[in-house]
């Protein structure tokens, strides 16, 4: 089909709450992509923070077709095999004391998930987030999202109660808010859709703040929780972000690359947060189903095998040195951990030009808070593809 005739059914068939850009994906390799008419795109979105391994990785292809000619789905009422390995990795992987996972579909249901099993933990209601944070499209986790408050949360209000905001990288400001009511502290390591912000963003900065955070939750008798959505599954360079920081949360949320794009969220939770959890408390129908949980095995199997984080490490270095060699006068900073970089342009005008004219020489990436460039590419991404990335880069920062 070509591009305009899938732009006629989805306009008449489906509810416009996306704004698209010109282009229907057909087919996918590695870090390449294909259209509709035929044109190639190096993907430097990886269907934003998801294709950790790219398009069509032979293992995570294996692993999907083999389970799906075993077992996709069977309910939750049974035990799952397939589940208890995968949490196993998980837990093994994770910095929480005694780690146990919940599955669900989605960073948003990961987070709603956060949320229920904080207030049961604690017997509290209030939950502290942070300026500028996002955690999900749900009632719930819109309550909890600080970032653009007049689009996500005004047209449907009333959200959820009692969220107070915090500014983010600031420990006097969550000082003063939280008290004996706050069941958790929702927190980023690194605040994505806000804008690839790290709290005090030079590394030491980020150290002392989180590691307050972590003391101040635990002083206070509230639970830290680290959003690890976006930063999780190897993508900066650790399996979980917080892990730079040398912190311990009481709850870790994942999704989005932890399944290479088959639908996944997990909520992971320390052993005693997991002591509150009963039958009947909390569940999902789909979630962690063997199909699932046997693709997410593949992909967390050849990121520890193929040494992705330490690529993602090296490459996001590579990348962040090449933009900030352009030296362009539209660009404000470069800023970033493996491969998480955001490059904060002059103005919103120029992102979404750089972005389109990018778009245009076959790079793909998005805009992010208005003004930032995200790359956020599979973790299997070359050298040659970010010479080539830098490249386009800087003739496309000269020409707008
Ligand atoms: N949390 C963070 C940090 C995210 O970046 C996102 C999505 O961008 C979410 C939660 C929501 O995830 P989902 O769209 O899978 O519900």
């Amino acid at each position: 089909m070509k591009l305009r005739s899938v732009k006629e059914l989805d306009k008449k068939y489906i509810v416009q709450s996306y704004g698209k850009y010109d282009l229907c994906l057909t087919e996918g390799r590695g870090c390449r992509v294909w259209d509709t008419e035929g044109n190639e795109y190096l993907d430097l979105l990886g269907g934003i923070a998801v294709n950790v391994l790219g398009h069509a990785h032979p293992r995570l292809s294996h692993a999907i077709s083999e389970q799906a000619k075993k077992l996709i789905h069977v309910s939750n009422l049974y035990y799952i095999e397939e589940q208890a390995e995968l949490a196993k990795l998980l837990s093994d992987l994770s910095p929480l004391e005694g780690a146990k996972a919940f599955f669900c579909n989605s960073g948003a249901e990961a987070n709603e998930a956060a949320i229920k099993f904080a207030r049961k933990h604690t017997g509290r209601h209030g939950i502290i987030a942070m300026k500028g944070s996002f955690h999900g499209r749900t009632m719930g986790s819109i309550a909890i999202t600080g970032s653009h408050r007049e689009k996500y949360q005004k047209p449907f209000e009333p959200v959820m109660p009692d969220v107070r905001f915090a500014d983010y990288g600031d420990l006097k400001d969550l000082k003063d808010n939280i008290s004996n009511d706050v069941a958790a502290v929702f927190v980023e390591c690194i605040q994505g859709e806000g804008g690839i912000r790290m709290a005090g963003w030079d590394k030491e900065g980020t150290w002392e703040y989180l590691n307050g955070v972590r003391d101040l939750c635990s002083r206070n008798g509230a639970l830290m929780v680290v959003d690890e959505v976006q930063t999780g599954n190897g993508r900066t360079g650790k399996f979980f972000a917080c892990q730079h920081f040398g912190i311990k949360p009481d709850i870790i949320t994942m999704a989005k690359g932890i399944a290479g794009g088959v639908p996944m969220g997990v909520t992971l939770v320390s052993a005693d947060v997991a002591n509150s959890i009963h039958p009947g408390d909390h569940a999902s129908t789909f979630g962690g189903n063997p199909l699932a949980c046997e693709a997410s095995k593949a992909v967390v199997d050849t990121i520890l095998e193929e040494g992705l984080m330490e690529n993602a490490e090296k490459m996001g270095k590579y990348l962040m040195d090449g933009i900030k060699a352009i030296s362009s006068k539209h660009v404000r900073e470069v800023r970033g951990l493996g491969l998480m970089v955001g490059v904060e342009l002059e103005s919103q005008e120029t992102a979404k030009k750089v972005k389109e004219k990018m778009q245009g020489r076959g790079f793909l990436l998005n805009v992010t808070s208005e003004t930032v460039l995200r790359f956020v590419p599979p973790l299997i991404i070359t050298q040659a593809d970010i010479d080539s990335t830098v490249e386009n880069l800087k003739e496309v920062l000269k020409d707008v």
